[in-house]
């Protein structure tokens, strides 16, 4: 059975069909403008109970970005998120919120939050511009920052979207609060990583979250190269 929801195509192709029927093709990509160009009200409000949202009536579309504790990378991703529910066809409902920790949508009824994950980092780093980034660059931290700064994306989303495409032997585990959260490896890393539990205590994360509160670049992520795997410590 297609792990997608009625559409037979995956959801990045619909993010790239998005981009070519705007012509647009500029990076970092212009989320607000794609909103604009598409008659979609854009908007930030700070009481939203959820991460973003969005809502369609008589004809009419609206998105919606929480704007409390959010900064840059997180509403780009977001309103790509939502930009997803707009142009993948299978998503009907009028309305979407839509809640972060969008990395484990696994269950059926959480399908549609799934493909509008996978839509969003297409739309932020299409396929046509970071695919030859990857192969010009080898799997670093020094890569991913600049990717990063480059897509205006965050640094783990960047990582992921990295680790996916590479051809280099890598991994990356992200954490929180001391645990596994979750972790991702390159298609020809044949490692095992442990995808549970407490970091060991000698971790380099653990340490580097015990010595450095945040990675001062980036509130969200306490990190660090490790060979080949980048640990990053998620901070909220
Ligand atoms: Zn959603």
């Amino acid at each position: 059975m297609s792990r997608y929801l009625t559409q037979s195509l995956p959801p990045e192709h619909y993010a790239r069909e998005l981009l070519a029927q705007l012509r647009i093709n500029t990076i970092p990509t212009p989320v607000e403008l794609i909103c604009t160009n598409l008659g979609i009200v854009l908007n930030y409000n700070s009481g939203l109970s959820c991460e973003s949202l969005i809502a369609q009536k008589n004809g009419k579309t609206a998105i919606i970005i929480n704007d409390r504790e959010t900064y840059g990378h997180r509403k780009r991703f977001s309103i790509g998120h939502e930009l997803g529910h707009y142009s993948i066809p299978s998503h009907l409902q009028d309305t979407y919120q839509c809640s972060l920790n969008d990395l484990n949508h696994y269950t059926p009824d959480k399908i549609a939050e799934s493909e509008a994950d996978q839509f969003s980092p297409e739309l932020l780093m299409p396929s046509n511009h970071f695919l030859p980034d990857v192969k010009k660059h080898e799997l670093s931290l020094s890569t991913i920052i600049d990717l990063s700064n480059k897509y205006d994306t965050s640094l783990i989303s960047t990582a992921i979207r990295f680790i996916k495409a590479t051809e280099d032997l890598g991994a990356i585990v992200l954490s929180q609060n001391k645990c596994i959260k979750w972790t991702f490896h390159s298609p020809l890393f044949l490692g095992v990583i442990r995808d549970r539990g407490q970091l060991h205590i000698s971790s380099t994360a653990l340490i580097t979250l015990n010595m450095v509160s945040t990675y001062p670049a980036y509130p969200d992520v306490c990190q660090v190269m490790c060979g080949q795997i980048i640990l990053m410590e998620l901070v909220f």
